[in-house]
This record gives structure tokens, sequence and C-alpha cells, in this order.
């Protein structure tokens, strides 16, 4: 019989496990409260790393993830800008001149570079709103339907095996199972389930049209402003033409409405002025988006990716932090094949237990 899976957000995580679930002949149905991709999993940078979490729980996780990506880019089109890249690290401080990036012209002379920490064989880069909406249409193709609609608690049995979702408007959705990949807000549904708490950390990103002046590269910078204190700029070339750059975190809280978070006062100025030092291609370049998200984190910080316990047909899929998007693919096939097939082939999920 087929299988009906209730998936609660439509985040990365959320349409790569519609994806794989659909492809396998099961039937998905999204619920988003906002919109597909419209929280961090469509602003985020989107850059991918095959072996940078090397001795943490993810690494074989982040491994076969971008391996993935590969494939799904080839499968699909590549309607997302999948590229593979060089990535640098270096450094740079306000109203400092140095000696410049060599071999880097599009660069300024404030930004030296220190070495390299990536090739195309080890680095890659998404445009992530593109992936998010690009999954959910692939899934839709393959029977997956996506539902607006703001997930409110779970139906359940009498003995507590989950029969579905109920909505905010007091509609309900049925399922076999329901997964829950609401990124920060997940932490609703700890009052649902027996779940430990996801918190949400904020960042602010800019996106500049640059046109094609700058090649396929990404940069991990530390930067000194005139005060002294110190950022840490992620800037990324998309195949779009346009350069995607973070630097600003705060801790403002979570509004439980996606639809409403806001940059913090000043954050996007300040992100301006030091992206604007970077390079001369960015320094006239119109801004097209200006960007604040938050990041899915879990108290220890491992994802937590598995079937809540004592909980018959309830998962969950959240907590990637840092690495939502390169750990989305192999998470959506993870869940695909745990829910499907009651058993992981690919990545063992014992670490991302929601109990551990
Ligand atoms: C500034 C920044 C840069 C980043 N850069 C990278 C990067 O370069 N590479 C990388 O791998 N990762 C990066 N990340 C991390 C990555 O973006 C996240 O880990 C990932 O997007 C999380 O995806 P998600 O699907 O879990 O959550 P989200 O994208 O937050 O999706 C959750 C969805 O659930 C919906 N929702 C919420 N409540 C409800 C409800 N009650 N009912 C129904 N739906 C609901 C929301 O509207 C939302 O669409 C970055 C994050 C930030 C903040």
């Amino acid at each position: 019989m087929t299988k009906r899976i209730v998936i609660c957000g439509g985040g990365a995580i959320g349409t790569a496990t519609a994806y794989f679930l659909a492809k396998r002949g099961a039937q998905p149905i999204v619920v988003e409260r906002n919109a597909v991709a419209g929280a961090a999993s469509g602003k985020s940078g989107g850059f991918l790393a095959y072996d940078w979490c090397r001795g943490q729980p993810v690494d074989r996780l982040a491994r076969r993830s971008f391996q993935l990506h590969a494939e799904l880019a080839q499968e699909l089109g590549n309607p997302w800008g999948y590229r593979r890249l060089d990535t640098f690290a270096g450094y740079a401080m306000a109203g400092m001149t140095r000696a410049g990036a060599r071999g880097h012209a599009w660069l300024s002379p404030s930004v030296t570079l220190t070495g390299q920490i990536g090739s195309p064989d080890t680095t890659a880069l998404v445009e992530p709103h593109a992936f998010t909406t690009g999954l959910m249409r692939a899934a839709e193709a393959n029977g997956a339907t996506l539902k607006q609609g703001t997930v409110a608690g779970l139906i359940q049995e009498p003995d507590g095996a989950v029969l579905g979702v109920e909505l905010d408007s007091g509609e309900t959705i049925e399922g076999d199972a329901v997964v829950i990949a609401m990124g920060p807000w997940s932490i609703l549904a700890s009052n649902w389930l027996p779940l430990p708490p996801v918190y949400g950390l904020k960042g602010h990103s800019l996106i500049f049209r640059t046109g094609g002046a700058i090649p396929a590269e990404a940069l991990f910078l530390e930067y000194e402003e005139e005060s002294g204190e110190v950022l840490t700029p992620e800037v990324f070339a998309r195949a779009d033409g346009t350069v995607w750059a973070c630097a600003v975190s705060s801790t403002s809280p979570l509004p439980i409405d996606p639809a409403r978070v806001a940059a913090d006062e000043g954050a996007h100025d300040r992100l301006e002025r030091l992206c604007r030092s970077l390079s001369p291609a960015i320094a006239d370049a119109p801004i097209v988006a200006r960007q604040a998200c938050f990041r899915p984190v879990t108290e220890d910080g491992v994802p937590m990716i598995g079937a809540v316990k004592g909980v018959p047909g309830a998962y969950v899929a959240t907590g990637h932090s840092v690495w939502g998007m390169l750990n989305a693919p192999a998470t959506g096939e993870a869940m695909t094949e745990l829910i499907l097939d009651g058993a992981t082939r690919h990545v063992d999920l014992a670490r991302f237990s929601p109990r551990r």
C-alpha cells in the first residue's frame, strides 16, 4: 500500500525528504506555513564541502550528501546553478592597503589570501532558493503535493501512534507518518512530542549583482573593522552572476511567524561597507537582496535525524546548523530509507537520534 507521509516544513530538509520519498513511490505531502524556501533554505550561502566535517558526527552524512548534490544537479538539469569552486582563506583590515591577493585581480589590495582551502574536487556551490524550490518541483513531478498551512499539532491514537497533523485552521491531514522538518520552528514540536528543543541563530546576508566579473571562487576571511572588532565574512561567487556575502550574526529572538523575520538595525549597512571594500567589482555592484534568516541548532550542535522513540509514525529531521544545504540530500535519502524500509543503507543515523 502506498504510504502517505506528512512533512512539516518546506525548507531544504523537508523538500529533499519529499523528493526521495516520491521517487520511491510514496506519497509525501509537504505542509508549509509561509513559502517553500522562504526561510534559511532560500537565503543561505549554499556552500558545500566534501570533507570539512572530518572528525565530526556529520562527517559521513556530509560526504554522502556532497556526492548526492552532484548527482541531483545532473539528474534534474541543474536549474540551481550547482558548480564546483576554488576556495581560499585570508584576511583584510578596514582602511588598510597591502600587497593584495596575487592572481586574484578581482580583489582589492586590502585583501590578503593565506591559502587555498578547497578545490573543485572538494568544494561547490548551489543557489539555495532555486535548489529548494527545484527539489519541491521535482518531488511534485513524482507525485508529492504541497499544501499551504500552519501545522499546530498532531492527531494521535489513544496509544500515541501518529495519524496525521492538525492545522491552525482546524483542518486535518492524515498520514502513515509525520516528519518534523520546520528548521528552528521545530521547537514548537517539543510541545507535541518528546523532543529536545531546537534554537535559531540569526545571520544577515547581501547579494550583489556583479555580472561575470568574478571567477568561480569562495572566500572565508577574517576582517578587522576600524573599531578593532573581527568579523568572519564568507563571500561566494554564484553561477548566475551574483555574489552572496555574510558576516554579521546575532542572537535576536526567533519570531513565531517565519514571514516576520527581519534584519537587525544597522546589520546590512555594516555588511555592505565591509563587502564593498573587498573588491572593486563589488564596490559598484547593485544589491539585489538584503536578507536575514535563522539556522536551526540543537543543544549539542549535532542534527536530530530519526524516529521519535515511543511515538510510532513520528520522525524528525532538523538542527543542521551551518550545513543544512550541504546535508539536505543525504538527510532526505536517509529519512526515506528509515520510513519506507525501517533502516538506513547509506548513513548510520544512530549518532543523530533525538534521544541520544
Ligand atoms: C546566514 C546563513 C548562511 C548559511 N550558509 C550555509 C551554507 O553556505 N551551506 C550550508 O550547507 N548551510 C548553510 N546555512 C544553513 C542552512 O541554511 C540551514 O541549515 C538550512 O536551511 C535548514 O533547513 P531546514 O529545512 O531545516 O529549515 P528552514 O529552511 O528554516 O525551513 C523550515 C520551514 O518550516 C516552515 N515552518 C515553520 N513553522 C511551520 C509550521 N508551524 N507549519 C508548517 N511549516 C512551518 C518555515 O516557514 C520554513 O519554510 C546557512 C544559514 C544561515 C542562517
